[in-house]
C-alpha cells in the first residue's frame, strides 16, 4: 500500500465516520479513529502521520515497541494497545502506551496499578468486556462486568475512561455495541471503543466514541 492510498483511505473513512455520526443525530467530530497499525510497517504509520493521522492502536506490545518510541522525538501521536495483555508485559505496556483498551482482570488490575507506581507513568485504561461470550477471547465475561467496572473505578478513579468490546465474528455486532453502550452510561464511563473496519458505521449509530480501523486504512493483512 503507498502512501497516496494510505491517505486517501484515511480521508474516506473520516468522511463516513462523520455520516454515520451525523446520521445518528451525534456531532460529525464525535468519534476518534483510531488507526490499527498492525503488523504494518513504520512506513505505513509515517503515512498515516503525514496524512494528519495522531492516534495509533497496536496489538502486540513487542510489535509496538520496535514501530512508536522511535517516533515520540519527532512526532505527536497517541499509541493504544488493543491486544490482550499477559501479565508480564504489564509493564512494558505501561511504559509504552498512552491507552491500554484490554483491561480485563483482577491479575492485570494488580500488574498494571504495580507498573505506573514504578515507572511514574499513568496511561488511561478501558475495560475490555467479553460481550459474546466467547471461550477464546480475552476480555472480562459479560456477566463480571459489572462487579469488576465497580472495583476497577474504586482503583483507577479517573484513568478509567469506558469500555471496549470485540464482537463475534459470526453475529450481528449491534446487540453487542448497544449492550456495552448501556453498561458504559450505567457506570457514568464516556469513552466506548467498538467498531473495525467492517462494523464501524454501525458502532457509530450505537454511540462509539473510538472506532478501531486496521485493514480498510493499511490494507489487508
Ligand atoms: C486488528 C484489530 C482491529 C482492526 O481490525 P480491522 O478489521 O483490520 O479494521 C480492531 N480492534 C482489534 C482489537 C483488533 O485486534
Amino acid at each position: 500500500m503507498d502512501t497516496l492510498d494510505i491517505a486517501e483511505n484515511l480521508r474516506r473513512i473520516r468522511d463516513r465516520i462523520a455520516k454515520a455520526a451525523i446520521a445518528a443525530g451525534r456531532k460529525p467530530d464525535a468519534v476518534t479513529l483510531v488507526a490499527v497499525s498492525k503488523t504494518k510497517p513504520v512506513e505505513a504509520v509515517l503515512a498515516a502521520m503525514a496524512a494528519g493521522q495522531a492516534v495509533f492502536g497496536e496489538n502486540r506490545v513487542q510489535e509496538a515497541e520496535g514501530k512508536f518510541p522511535p517516533l515520540r522525538a519527532s512526532h505527536r501521536f497517541d499509541l493504544h494497545l488493543i491486544g490482550g495483555l499477559q501479565t508480564n508485559k504489564a509493564r512494558d505496556a505501561v511504559r509504552l502506551a498512552d491507552v491500554i483498551e484490554t483491561l480485563d482482570r483482577p491479575k492485570l488490575a494488580d500488574a498494571i496499578a504495580a507498573a505506573m507506581e514504578k515507572e511514574g507513568r499513568r496511561p488511561r485504561l478501558l475495560i475490555e468486556v467479553n460481550t459474546g461470550s466467547e471461550a477464546q477471547k480475552s476480555g472480562v465475561p459479560r456477566d463480571d462486568a459489572d462487579g469488576f467496572i465497580a472495583d476497577c473505578k474504586g482503583r483507577f478513579g479517573d484513568l478509567l475512561v469506558g469500555l471496549m468490546c470485540v464482537p463475534p465474528h459470526d453475529e450481528n455486532p449491534r446487540p453487542h455495541f448497544e449492550w456495552l453502550a448501556d453498561r458504559a452510561a450505567k457506570h457514568g464511563l464516556a469513552t466506548l471503543s467498538m467498531g473495525m473496519s467492517a462494523d464501524f458505521e454501525i458502532a457509530v449509530a450505537a454511540g462509539a466514541t473510538w472506532v478501531r480501523v486496521g485493514s480498510a486504512i493499511f490494507g489487508s493483512r
